[in-house]
């Protein structure tokens, strides 16, 4: 039986492909550490990995299994650059941060590619990326941001595509131009998750699953972790509990806010050839981003479908109509697997890293661009702690308000917010 997380709905298709997934014993009874770690997602193991690899002493829970969170179950897209284009950060926070902040996410790239190269990981690299446009009104900044990427950010990678480019190369006629990027790609995201966390033990971190932290406070000069059978006590904590963060520490939860995004995959689609032949991942400009690629083996893997309440209704069907409309020689296609998870954002869509309490740091907020970054800032934090290179503090000084409305009336809010912005992409 494929393992059904409890935390996010469905079984992904990852889970069905990703071949061995070894298992972690709870933690049973007490430990002291150098660093404790809350959150078994990218972020968590690669701190632990890096730690580890260090010397340090770190022990990680996880109140599920490793990548029951969003990890396990993304789109697998890496992206470019951070969540807002390069030149909206240079206005907002001038030249030399915005390309400290472009720089540090194509560090995060090669991270990802030099991880898998180190632990001989096959994780189903796919290069190509394809932005296309759901408006004919984007033209200009579509033209602009390529010039400007290559000419004051030195990314050379991104070409215009016309439109008959663009419907070749996505094989749909929806779209009016795009923007083809071939300095990054797609991965198969558990294949890299399971890797972490093998690399991880190896190294000799603690690792260990179903063990949900209950409390999580700085006393005695300690940070002390309560679980249902004993305490974590360790020199320094790292929270990476990102949108499933719930009650366990406020400051995280009023600034990280969880939305649940839905993928499904199809039946291998080999009767249709025409359907992005490059194999690049593809996102597109609307608001409710839609973002779909092929696998390995052929299944589309379409995503789009945000729901910003707790009441959710099947999965499938708004996802195969979403197919349906950009591929409409596949109306009644099977999906073989829908699933959904939680992807945590900030106010402004950038990253929340912050220390919440003396030597307790919280790290999440990825916005949907977490795939390369919570790799990346799990490998920051752990060269912060043993003195290291002083990247994580770029993201630190980002300036993230708390949503508004509180735990109670944010949800609401973002809800009508949402909604508004979604039927703007209709427009
Ligand atoms: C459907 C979907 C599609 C996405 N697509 C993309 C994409 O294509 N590209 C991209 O860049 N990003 C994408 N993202 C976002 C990306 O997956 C995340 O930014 C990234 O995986 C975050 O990793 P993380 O380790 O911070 O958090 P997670 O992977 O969410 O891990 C958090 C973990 O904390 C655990 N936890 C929570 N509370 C406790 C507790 N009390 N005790 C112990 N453990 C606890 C959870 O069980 C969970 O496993 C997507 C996300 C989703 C959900």
């Amino acid at each position: 039986m494929p393992w059904q997380s409890p935390i996010s709905p469905g079984v992904s298709w990852y889970e069905a492909s990703v071949g061995d997934r070894p298992e972690y014993a709870p933690l049973d009874g007490s430990v002291e550490t150098d660093v404790a770690i809350v959150g078994g997602g990218f972020t968590g193991l690669q701190a632990a990995y890096n730690l580890a690899k260090k010397g340090v002493r770190v022990t990680l829970i996880e109140a599920h299994r490793f990548g029951d969170g969003a990890s396990g179950r993304n789109g697998g897209q890496l992206g470019t650059g951070q969540r807002s284009d390069a030149e909206t950060l240079e206005a907002e926070l001038g030249f030399e941060r915005a390309k400290a902040l472009f720089d540090l996410a194509e560090n995060a790239k090669q991270h990802i590619h030099d991880f898998a190269t180190d632990h001989s990981l096959d994780i189903d690299y796919v290069p190509g990326q394809l932005n296309v446009s759901h408006k004919a009104s984007y033209e200009k900044e579509f033209r602009d941001h390529i010039e400007i990427a290559a000419t004051r950010f030195g990314y050379n990678h991104l070409s215009y595509m016309d439109r008959a480019e663009t419907e070749q190369r996505v094989g749909s006629k929806r779209f009016f131009f795009g923007m083809r990027d071939i300095g990054t790609g797609h991965i198969h995201p558990m294949k890299l998750l399971v890797g972490i966390a093998r690399a991880a033990q190896a190294a000799g971190a603690g690792l260990h699953e179903k063990t949900p932290a209950l409390k999580i406070e700085r006393t005695g000069g300690k940070a002390v972790i309560t679980t249902a059978r004993g305490t974590i006590r360790a020199d320094k904590a790292l929270i990476c509990c990102n949108a499933y963060i719930g009650n366990l520490e406020p400051k995280t939860a009023s600034h990280v806010m969880p939305i649940r995004s839905f993928i499904g995959a199809t039946v291998p689609l080999n009767k249709f050839p025409s359907i992005i032949p490059g194999g690049e991942s593809i996102a597109d400009t609307r608001f409710v981003v839609r973002y779909f690629r092929k696998t390995r083996d052929g299944r589309l893997l379409f995503g789009g479908r945000e729901a910003y309440s707790e009441n959710l209704d099947d999965m499938a069907p708004p996802i195969r109509r979403q197919i349906e409309e950009v591929y409409p020689e596949l109306k009644g296609i099977e999906l073989t697997h829908a699933w959904g998870g939680s992807v945590g954002i900030t106010m402004p869509r950038k990253p929340y890293v912050r220390e919440v309490m003396p030597g307790i740091t919280t790290i999440g907020g990825y916005s949907g661009h977490g795939v390369m970054l919570s790799n990346y800032c799990g490998k920051l934090y752990a060269e912060e702690v043993t003195g290291g290179a002083k990247e994580l503090d770029q993201l630190k000084a980002l300036k993230i308000p708390a949503f508004p409305g509180g735990p109670r009336f944010r949800t609401p809010l973002l809800f009508l917010a949402m909604t508004w912005y979604a039927l703007r992409d209709k427009l």
